[in-house]
């Protein structure tokens, strides 16, 4: 059976381990700091590849940043990374192929392979961390666009300029989908800079009232989101992942994404993949494509 060493690259930590065909985790998990330059960054990852790379057939890369249509890049500056860690030549770090994709995208894959999106044709699904991610798949291939970076969720929720997204623009989905838009509306609501997204999720489980509006304004953003990404691909199924995604009654979602909605309905679903999705979907995917 084919293997991948595969790594996970985020903003602030980095995972490696091995994955089967069947996308089964084979080995420990191994956990780093993300370093906060180029060279660290190089250095671990060599470090690591030259230790594991002879137990694997590839090298497989679920990365912050949007990745190229190779799967050989990453393309662009991505906000929550080093400045130029797109200038990193990954295939320079092993004598085995080395294959990327975007996390958001190899999570999607890994749950349409082996989790929550096993039987939907059609999929979206959206990562809410302290960002969101997403990731599109239509017939059995993700949706990359013409230069890799679709799937992005910046798309605008309002025309007014209220609320700078990490990506430089204003009022993008992610501006008020994600765990730190959710501070952002307490922040807003209670005019309390200091509120933090536990505050709020911990008020709701208490039954604070104003806690519970402040939540359901962040759900309703959420809605609003979905309702237009199902009526833009009329998926079978819409995905919810990332470590605010267990707050979401994804059915209370799900009936209202569906009460107002032009295509046909869509189910919401939880993940399912795990934590380390990004991984099995960055080594499925390059087993997948053939790469080995
Ligand atoms: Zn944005």
């Amino acid at each position: 059976m084919k293997k991948a060493l595969a790594f996970d690259i985020g903003g602030t930590k980095i995972y490696s381990g091995i994955i089967d065909e069947n996308g089964k985790i084979i080995s420990e998990i191994e956990k780093f700091q993300t370093p906060k330059t180029i060279e660290g960054i190089k250095n671990l990852l060599k470090e690591r590849i030259s230790k594991f790379e002879n137990e694997a057939d590839v090298i497989a890369i679920s990365t912050a940043g949007a990745v190229n249509n190779e799967n050989t890049a990453v393309i662009g500056s991505t906000g929550n990374l080093v400045e130029g860690y797109y200038t990193i030549d990954f295939q320079g770090l092993s004598n085995k192929k080395v294959f990327l994709e975007n996390d958001a995208n190899a999570a999607a894959w890994a749950e349409y392979k082996v989790g929550a999106s096993k039987n939907c044709k059609v999929s979206v699904m959206l990562t809410l961390g302290t960002g969101v991610g997403g990731g599109i798949i239509i017939d059995n291939k993700i949706l990359k666009g013409k230069s890799g970076a679709a799937g992005e969720m910046h798309f605008k929720m309002y025309p007014d300029k209220r609320r700078k997204c990490t990506c430089g623009s204003w009022d993008c989905f992610e501006a008020y989908a994600s765990g730190t838009a959710l501070k952002k509306d307490g922040e807003e609501m209670l005019n309390d800079p200091d509120v933090t997204t536990y505050d709020i999720i911990d008020g709701v489980k208490n039954g604070n009232t104003k806690m519970k509006e402040i939540f359901d304004r962040w759900i309703n953003d959420i809605i609003i989101g979905i309702n237009g990404l199902a009526n833009l691909f009329d998926p079978d199924c819409v995905v919810l992942s990332g470590s605010m995604a267990q707050f979401v009654d994804v059915k209370a979602v799900e009936k209202a994404v569906n009460a107002d909605i032009v295509t046909s309905p869509t189910s919401v679903r939880l993940a399912e993949a795990g934590n380390y999705a990004g991984m099995i979907g960055a080594a499925l995917l390059a087993f997948d494509k053939g790469v080995v």
